[in-house]
């Protein structure tokens, strides 16, 4: 039996959360300048500092397609680094969480990266026989070149962040294509160049019948990120992050658009409404509106 992923219709298109698990990081680096006796009101800290962050990916159906939105944490980080971020031992597989959640891994032929630091692209390949394979082999795969560009460049302060095994095989056969601001993926399938987090990570519209839902990714990781001015630490252009997540938020706002968040653990979609004070807040449900 299936196990009920949430899942919302959208328009023409069905989208489904697909949860590839949850690892912890510290809370310090999640909320930068924020004080913690702030932010543990909202995301309470471990005895180690750390909070929970899930792996949000986000299936897209259509008539014609099934697209997956990012590939959450894969196989390749070691025992270690799994012990590091209370990740279990052993590392969980999409396509089985994907089946879990009643639709055929199979199905998968578009798969989406907003940018390529570990936590969103790990389940685009899985380890075989020394090497890797593609996990979705019928798939074409979809990634900034930008973003691509600057993980070759391997910069000291990200460097840590980036697996070539991710997409490098995948570029190389032919299945990665690296794409600019503004890509259509399939009509209606979007993705926008949103700078901040870092140079060149995208987020990802898909808009039916009037209808519009937005994955934010690392723009927006979790709704204690509503409030434009608490920016990770490790986002590598913070006034930038407030800028772009300022615009995007406005749009949500004026739009009413279905949003998911790159890791929030418990809200997986939602709706945004300006309070009084022009602060962004959730509204009661975001499913219905
Ligand atoms: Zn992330």
């Amino acid at each position: 039996m299936p196990e009920s992923a949430p899942s919302v219709s959208l328009g023409d298109f069905e989208i489904t959360l697909i949860q590839d698990g949850v690892y912890w990081w510290d809370g310090g680096a999640v909320f930068g300048v924020v004080p913690k006796t702030l932010w543990n009101q909202k995301l309470p800290a471990d005895e180690l500092n750390r909070v929970p962050l899930a792996f949000n990916c986000y299936l897209v159906r259509t008539d014609g397609h099934t697209i997956l939105i990012e590939t959450g944490g894969g196989d390749k980080m070691d025992s270690r680094a799994r012990e590091r971020m209370r990740m279990p031992a052993e590392p969980s597989r999409l396509p089985e969480v994907i089946a879990r959640a009643g639709v055929d891994p199979e199905s998968v032929d578009l798969v989406i990266n907003s940018h390529l630091h570990w936590d969103h692209c790990s389940g685009n390949t899985v380890k075989c026989g020394g090497g890797v394979a593609a996990a979705f082999p019928r798939a074409r795969y979809f990634a900034p070149r930008a973003e691509w560009e600057h993980a070759h460049e391997r910069n000291p302060r990200d460097s840590v962040s980036y697996i070539d095994a991710n997409y490098d095989p995948l570029v190389e056969n032919g299945q990665m294509i690296l794409v600019d601001d503004g890509h259509v993926v399939v009509p209606g399938v979007t993705m926008h160049r949103a700078p901040g987090h870092n140079r060149d990570m995208m987020v990802v519209t898909v808009e039916s019948q009037g209808a519009t839902f937005c994955f934010l990714s690392d723009l927006v990781p979790g709704v204690a990120h509503l409030q434009p001015t608490w920016i990770p630490a490790f986002d590598l252009f913070p006034l930038e992050s407030i800028e772009t997540r300022t615009t995007w938020l406005r749009k949500a706002v004026e739009g009413d658009w279905l949003l998911g968040l790159g890791h929030d653990c418990g809200q997986p979609f939602v709706r945004i409404r300006a309070d009084e004070k022009q602060k962004f807040a959730l509204k009661q449900s975001a499913t219905d509106n």
